[in-house]
């Protein structure tokens, strides 16, 4: 082998795993927003199996975070910063977990609990205590959904917060102005209602209606203060709610701890 061949085989992998981990991206300042959708492993017939962490790597990342100075936060807490009534701690970075799973009470609110850390939940109002129904079931295995009683026993704990993510999971995008207003107001209603909270906090179903000047007017006038996008990024904090939603960093299911403190630190975590 010449030393050319050598030297242009470390080239290659040095490339390699620079588009692999994005470790050459820049330190960039923010809020850190986790998202999560399922805990467990994917069914058979899963075509959105990167959504799925298992409960090893779950909890390996809260206890990464905890290792690393990292101060895990509820909705309320950011609502309090973003109204300057207390400010964020520094290293803090909210999980979340969008849709609300029967998972997140079984495995997520239990890791958390255990390791002393908090988390948050948007909730689908309609499907509470049923399945993804959003879903085609020959795409997405339909799962069971987080019923009630556990919903209040999570909030119950301190450990969990809700937000809003409607009440079908529709493409706010797709619909009426009107219906989308309703799917808004609506949830934020009822889930009110159902659990005795403020719904401050609110997931655009799919990321849409997001950016979409309407649907995101719609959105405020129903009342949420704080309303996450499925863009992957850190947004600057102090935040101001015109610059847009707040961005979030998706965890996907082959990803470990190296990703998660890229996620954090630079905003992503690979190159594609
Ligand atoms: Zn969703």
């Amino acid at each position: 082998m010449t030393k050319e061949f050598l030297a242009s085989a470390a080239f290659l992998g040095a490339a390699l795993v620079s588009a692999r981990w994005a470790w050459w991206r820049r330190t960039t300042p923010g809020l850190r927003v986790l998202v999560y959708h399922k805990i467990g492993t994917p069914p058979a017939g899963s075509k959105l199996k990167d959504l799925w962490v298992t409960p090893e790597k779950f909890r390996s990342q809260v206890a990464w975070l905890n290792a690393h100075g990292y101060v895990t936060v509820l909705f309320s807490d950011l609502l309090k910063a973003h109204r300057g009534e207390k400010p964020l701690p520094e290293k803090a970075v909210l999980i979340t977990f969008d849709d609300g799973y029967e998972n997140n009470y079984s495995h997520a609110y239990k890791i958390l609990r255990e390791l002393g850390a908090k988390g948050n939940i948007f909730v689908v109002y309609n499907t509470i205590g049923k399945v993804n129904l959003w879903h085609n079931p020959k795409t997405e295995p339909w799962v069971n959904m987080a019923d009630l009683a556990m919903l209040r026993e999570m909030r119950e704990s301190g450990v969990i917060e809700f937000g809003s993510h409607t009440m079908n999971h529709p493409n706010l995008e797709k619909l009426t102005l009107e219906d989308a207003a309703w799917e808004l107001t609506e949830s934020k209603k009822q889930l009110e209602a159902a659990l005795g909270a403020e719904m401050s906090a609110f997931a655009y179903p799919y990321g849409a209606g997001a950016y979409s000047p309407a649907v995101r007017a719609s959105a405020l006038k129903a009342g949420y203060v704080l309303d996450f996008s499925f863009k992957q990024g850190k947004t600057p904090w102090p935040w101001n709610p015109d610059s847009g939603p707040i961005d979030r960093l998706f965890i996907k299911r082959g990803e470990g701890n190296l990703d998660l403190r890229l996620h954090l630190e630079r905003g992503a975590s690979r190159l594609f």
